[in-house]
């Protein structure tokens, strides 16, 4: 953890990243169950900051996407990709959509989280496969 100096201000949510690479994603919840993610220190529902780990489910449902042809540099050898937003029950995570055809994903479909590395940056991304 020492060589990421240029990464520190989104460092929690590379550990957070890291972690659910290996199969422990968690969210932060607070003491009224609010759901969030690192690096957030606060409660951004009720500003409160007790927050405690808690496991992320493994599978959640996708609430809206978008299909994207032209990319963003950061994507451009990905494309077409689908991004979607993903309701994991407290909390909500975006992400591409992988392991289908981006004409495919619908709203309500079953996801599951895979980190993967964009094939741009070779940074990690969120990654979400069908379930
Ligand atoms: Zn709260």
């Amino acid at each position: 953890m020492s060589d990421s100096e240029n990464e520190v201000h989104d460092a929690g949510f590379d550990d957070w990243l890291a972690a659910a690479e290996e199969g422990d994603a968690y969210y932060l919840e607070c003491a009224n169950g609010h759901g969030s993610l690192p690096p957030r220190r606060v409660c951004p529902d009720c500003g409160s900051t007790d927050l405690a780990e808690a496991d992320l489910p493994e599978t959640g449902e996708i609430q809206t996407f978008t299909v994207t042809h032209v990319p963003t540099p950061a994507f451009e050898d990905d494309a077409p990709y689908a991004t979607a937003v993903v309701d994991f029950g407290s909390v909500r995570l975006t992400g591409q959509v992988v392991g289908i055809d981006p004409e495919a994903v619908e709203t309500g479909l079953s996801v599951e989280l895979e980190i993967t590395v964009s094939e741009t940056t070779g940074e990690r991304v969120i990654g979400l496969r069908p379930a």
